[in-house]
């Protein structure tokens, strides 16, 4: 590439809009591949969904966390199901839509090109019902997922909003380009930038990049992560990364398999990789009731975080620490947008009685433990 086309490809990333700063809502997700057209990127492009500032609980300090998307689990109660899927993807909202109410058609049905196989039904179609949590309108946009190719064009079509973008293409340059107006308060609260997902391990390349860029510029990096890439992907963030917020859920193989729809193998495998390196770790446990929160359960993952924190001794690094996370329901809404099931029965969060036995328990053989950052 020249250097007029490189001046050219910069000043055109800079012009297109691809956010909303304002609202957050993406307007444009493949913008970065078409203004691309006067050259390659720089470097790897990832897939963002969304970015938090000011975040206090990502971390420590202030930080600003990067959530990516994919994610190789799929784990029943996940707060951010719109990680799963790599590329961007359209969601709708039923409070937002007015069933086009000042016209004698449906907007994103008629702009949508695609008819479904069976029937003279777009992918995208309405439909009139009450949700029972109170929390849609009485209708709404739907899609088959099946049908949709993303083309956009009911997004583009919809003047309220009630169809949207999940995710965004950027640059390694553009994502710095926002985390270093920060760098202030990172510098006055020991805070950084957090990368969470999805797992952002699915985007190693990318993710090891913007780490790189962010400790030349003496920004600390924490990358949260269910641990579930391959070594590869592992070693390429490993020397980048200051901090892993590192997942455990089910111990036993099949439990795992059960409740995530992956196997945790990788998982345990990588812990040791990253606790052999002598890496900062705090190992983190979604308290599912009675599904992670089982005494035989936690009795395991108390036992592999001793594990990890005699690897981390060895390579002289500090002591691991556990987390135990209490169980929110979180997410549910976010399924629904996405046109899929959420499975898991409401539960009931454990009560402060009960947290104090089962830190109790996991205490008796792993003293570093805690509760949501609070000492027991
Ligand atoms: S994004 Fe999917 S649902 Fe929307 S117009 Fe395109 S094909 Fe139809
Ligand atoms: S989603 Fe938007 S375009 Fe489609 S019916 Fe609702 S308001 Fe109209």
């Amino acid at each position: 590439m020249t250097d007029t086309d490189r001046k050219i490809q910069e000043a055109a990333i800079k012009l297109t809009p691809i956010l909303d700063f304002s609202s957050g809502q993406v307007l444009n997700p493949h913008g970065l591949l078409e203004q691309l057209k006067h050259g390659p990127p720089k470097g790897p492009v990832g897939t963002i969904t969304r970015i938090s500032r000011f975040s206090t609980e990502d971390g420590p300090g202030i930080r600003t966390t990067v959530f990516v998307k994919g994610c190789p689990l799929k784990c029943e109660w996940c707060s951010n199901p719109e990680t799963w899927k790599l590329a961007p993807e359209i969601a709708h909202k039923d409070r937002s839509c007015t069933m086009c109410s000042d016209t004698d058609h449906y907007r994103c049905v008629t702009a949508c090109p695609e008819n479904a196989p069976t029937s003279s039904q777009k992918a995208v179609w309405i439909t009139e019902w009450e949700k029972e949590d109170g929390e849609g309108t009485d209708g709404g946009p739907r899609i088959d997922r099946d049908v949709c190719t993303s083309c956009g064009l009911c997004v583009e079509a919809c003047p309220f909003g009630a169809i949207f973008w999940y995710g965004w293409e950027s640059t390694v340059e553009q994502l710095m380009e926002m985390v270093r107006k920060d760098k202030p308060y990172f510098d006055s609260s020991n805070g950084g930038i957090t990368i969470s997902g999805g797992d952002p391990l699915m985007q190693a390349s990318f993710v090891a990049e913007v780490f790189r860029m962010a400790q030349a510029e003496g920004i600390h990096t924490c990358l949260d992560t269910s641990g579930s890439g391959s070594v590869r992907q592992v070693e390429a963030v490993l020397p980048h990364t200051d901090l892993f917020h590192y997942d455990l859920k089910n111990m036993d193989k099949e439990d795992h398999i059960r409740w995530t729809k992956g196997s945790n193998t990788n998982i345990l495998r990588n812990l040791k990789i990253v606790a052999e390196a002598g890496k900062h770790i705090i190992i983190r446990i979604p308290m599912i009731p009675g599904i992670i929160d089982t005494d035989e359960n936690l009795t395991e993952i108390a036992k592999t975080a001793k594990d990890a924190n005699e690897r981390v001794e060895a390579a002289g690094g500090p002591e691991v620490e556990l987390e135990l996370l209490p169980y929110h329901r979180g997410g549910v809404g976010k399924f629904y947008e996405l046109d899929k099931d959420y499975t898991l029965e409401p539960l009931r969060t454990q009560s402060e009685k009960e947290l104090r036995r089962m830190i109790g328990l996991v205490q008796d053989i792993y003293p570093h433990a805690k509760v949501e950052g609070r000492d027991y």
